[in-house]
């Protein structure tokens, strides 16, 4: 809730702070029990400094995190150890996330061994099983990372991540590193460990082929912030806000059989610095249908449909132009 972390910068001897990266700027989400909810945006938008705020990785400067009902914001690290088992992370890069100096049977045993949840015997099983669990071989526990291929480090990641049977992992562009080949076997495995264990996924991405695949609902982020959050379907098929659509003209419709039509959006101009992002709307340097009150007044993130929420002075499809500063519709 009203999530925020900027990261201060320092000058000069005396380290004094000069201003502060926006990096995530006040979201305001849920995630339900089971679903996967996306998190899309360009790179630098704060999709990835999120999923660090949720994991607890790294401290938030303001607003709150709630597991089941209980604040995790501000929990010290010991009182953070349990609740560290229910919230795990699947990092990107399957080469840099695995010590190469530690054996499979090291790397995916250390959840249980940290939380000191098993003997020695105990650990060896338990990881053979979740080796298995992945597609890979009890065999090779002994084995070393620099072994595998990219597609089976990253299972041995999931194995380590869902040692201690969390129920919710946040998962950080996990197949971005992986070829193409290999990214639909990662993801299929995603959805059947999802269907066995009642994970609940976030899953950060900028490939929104594969976002549409994976999620029931996806966020789009822009500059440290929530542009829009809807239900799959809804946001490609009735995208409200002018980012989430510049972004989803990009993309191919799966159907062969349909023309492809739409006009592709490109966006004027980079994305602006998140240590002085515009005032007002943080997209009007690059929105085409930006008017004078998208520089000055910022608008709520409004739910103009049942779940479907975008912040925006003048969305797209839809009939309710008229929105308050409370966040409703009108
Ligand atoms: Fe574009 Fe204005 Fe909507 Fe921002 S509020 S997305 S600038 S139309």
């Amino acid at each position: 809730t009203d999530l925020q972390k900027h990261f201060p910068i320092r000058r000069g001897l005396l380290q004094r702070q000069v201003g502060a990266v926006q990096a995530v700027d006040g979201l305001t989400f849920t995630v339900k029990r089971g679903e996967t909810l996306s998190l899309v945006g360009e790179s630098g938008c704060g999709k990835t400094t999120t999923g660090r705020l949720l994991t607890r990785l790294i401290e938030p400067t303001g607003g709150t995190i709630t597991l089941d009902g209980r604040d995790i914001t501000h929990l010290s690290a010991s009182a953070m150890r349990p609740m560290r088992r229910d919230i795990q992370m699947i990092f990107q890069d399957p080469y840099g996330s695995l010590n190469p100096r530690h054996t499979v049977g090291a790397i995916i045993g250390a959840p249980f061994r940290l939380q000191k949840v098993k003997t020695e015997h105990g650990v060896k099983r338990a990881v053979q099983e979740l080796l298995e669990l992945v597609g890979l071989s009890p065999e090779h526990y002994n084995r070393y990372p620099h072994e595998f291929s990219g597609g089976q480090r990253q299972r041995i990641g999931i194995a380590r991540t869902l040692a201690l049977r969390p129920k919710v992992i946040v998962a950080d562009e996990p197949v971005s590193a992986l070829d193409v080949s290999i990214q639909a076997q990662v993801v299929n495995l995603m959805e059947d460990l999802q269907n066995e264990f009642d994970l609940t996924y976030v899953m950060i991405a900028h490939d929104l082929s594969v976002v549409r695949h994976v999620s029931d609902r996806v966020a789009v982020m822009y500059l440290g912030k929530i542009m829009e959050i809807a239900d799959r379907t809804s946001l490609y098929e009735r995208p409200m806000h002018p980012y989430t659509v510049a972004l989803l003209s990009a993309v191919p419709i799966p159907d062969t059989n349909r023309r492809d039509n739409r006009e592709r959006i490109r966006l004027s101009g980079d994305v602006p610095s998140p240590i002085n992002p515009p005032s007002g709307c943080r997209f009007h340097t690059r929105c085409w249908k930006a008017q004078e009150v998208c520089k000055t007044t910022e608008p709520p993130l409004a739910e103009l449909a049942p779940g479907h929420q975008a912040a925006c002075h003048f969305p797209e499809n839809t009939t309710k132009l008229t929105i308050d500063p409370t966040g409703s519709a009108a």
